[in-house]
């Protein structure tokens, strides 16, 4: 199935000059969600994750399905001040300054192997900050899924040197 057919383009969304890739569409349809889990399945099934890692509110849609689908545990990242436990922190960069992400500190036992899941890889900062996380916590991060990758941005250097897959890469 082309994936690719079911994400819209939307020109000068949040702002001018960007172009946002519109997951809903895909979300949907039946018969793409499907297909898509299948796939991001595919690629982390071989690497026997403990959990998958993924942050609000993208991250979640496909991240909490995608971990059952694996017989894995799902852990949230949320932006900060949300989690009402204990947390530990990561900060990543922004455009224009820093934003921050936040885990429960008992989310992720040492040693657990961690899948870093995200709707969309463009600069890398939102997994950065995750691997992070996991690795914050004793986590071994075993890779990256994506389902889209802007293939035009450093995403995939930037998370070197962990492995970066992706569903749909936009040359
Ligand atoms: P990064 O941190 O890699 O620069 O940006 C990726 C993050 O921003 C992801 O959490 C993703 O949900 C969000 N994001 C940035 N651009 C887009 C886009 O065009 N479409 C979607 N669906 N998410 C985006």
């Amino acid at each position: 199935m082309d994936l690719r057919a079911f994400i819209r383009d939307i020109p000068d969304f949040p702002e001018p000059g960007i172009v946002f890739r519109d997951i809903t569409p895909l979300l949907a349809d039946a018969g793409a969600l499907d297909a898509a889990l299948e796939g991001l399945a595919a690629i982390a099934r071989p690497l026997k994750p403990d959990v998958v890692i993924a942050a609000e509110a993208r991250g979640f849609l496909l991240g909490a399905a995608l971990a059952r689908e694996l017989g894995a545990g799902f852990v949230l990242a949320r932006k900060p001040g949300k989690l009402p436990h204990d947390t530990t922190s990561a900060e990543y960069a922004l455009e224009y300054g820093t934003d921050a992400l936040e885990v429960h500190t008992d989310a992720i036992a040492p040693g657990s192997r961690v899948l870093v899941h995200d709707d969309l890889l463009a600069t890398g900062g939102t997994a950065g900050a995750l691997c992070a996380l996991a690795e914050q916590l004793g986590g071994e991060v075993v890779g990256c899924a994506f389902l889209i990758e802007l293939g035009f941005l450093p995403g995939r250097a930037a998370l070197a040197p962990h492995a970066v897959h992706s569903l749909i890469v936009d040359a």
